[in-house]
């Protein structure tokens, strides 16, 4: 099975892959994987510094140099999405891989005390933002011969569960997005859109959803890469449209 899947060394060689929330958690493991395997990594995240760490774990273990994009999703206009992917334009020319982890938990809370303004932001994060680097960076996955994009999605994205709020509704909007974009890529482009459950992971946001949980009852980050290997390389080419569990 895919859970079980061993990725070659090389497998990403040559590849440009854009992970956002890649400072920390389960995109920074993605991240430094990745570049493990020989992809060249661009960094989108909103806190700098943590930015700045994974930059150097990856030089010091020999991996290409990254790029970092200072980005704070809930306020990005559309505007400075164009210009990141000019950016991205000048500096590589395409980009080869596109993983959408980056995401807000918010509350857990009923519906009916659930804050406007955080499930705006929740949408805003997890869902508007997805879209509008998804479209900004459409141009450039059509420039690689085989480009994958990954959302990450959650077991409240597939069944909706009490107090989860904008979080789980965010997360079957994704699943949406994804499956749409599939359906139009679908015969007439190189690019396969698909999703990960990554399943509880040791993270912060895992911490928060479940303060009273040890931590080391659950999978880490490293434990759920085969998934991410599987889906961001070429042995998943003509898979689109597809819901993966990262645990099985
Ligand atoms: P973390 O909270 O540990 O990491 C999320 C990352 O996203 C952080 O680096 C964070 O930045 C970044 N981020 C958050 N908001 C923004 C923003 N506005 N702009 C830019 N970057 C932002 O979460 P996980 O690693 O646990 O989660 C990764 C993905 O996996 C998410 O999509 C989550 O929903 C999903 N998931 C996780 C599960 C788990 O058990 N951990 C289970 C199911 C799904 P910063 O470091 O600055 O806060």
């Amino acid at each position: 099975t895919i859970t079980d899947y061993t990725a070659r060394p090389d497998l990403l060689k040559d590849k440009i892959i854009l992970v956002t929330g890649a400072g920390d958690g389960i995109g920074r493991v993605a991240a430094k994987t990745f570049a493990a395997h020989g992809a060249t990594l661009i960094l989108l995240g909103r806190t700098t510094p943590k930015l700045e760490v994974v930059y150097d774990e990856i030089e010091a273990a020999g991996g290409a140099k990254p790029a970092i994009l200072p980005v704070d999703l809930s306020g990005v206009r559309w505007e400075e999405l164009e210009y990141l992917a000019q950016g991205v334009e000048q500096e590589f020319g395409r980009l080869d891989g596109l993983l959408h982890n980056a995401s807000l938990l918010g509350q857990r809370t009923p519906m009916a005390n659930y804050h406007y303004s955080v499930w705006q932001q929740v949408m805003q994060v997890n869902v508007n933002a997805a879209f509008g680097l998804t479209k900004a960076m459409l141009p450039l996955l059509e420039e690689s011969a085989a480009g994958s994009i990954i959302f990450t999605g959650s077991g409240v994205g597939l069944k909706g569960r009490a107090y989860w709020g904008a979080y789980s509704v965010s997360k079957f909007a994704t699943e949406g997005m994804m499956q749409v974009l599939a359906d139009e890529v679908d015969g007439v482009s190189n690019i396969r859109v698909n999703s990960i459950n990554p399943g509880a992971t040791r993270t912060n946001m895992r911490a928060a959803a479940y303060p009273a949980e040890d931590p080391k009852t659950v999978a880490t980050p490293e434990d759920i890469m085969p998934t991410y290997l599987y889906l961001m390389g070429d042995d998943s080419i003509g898979i689109n449209g597809k819901q993966f569990n990262a645990q099985g």
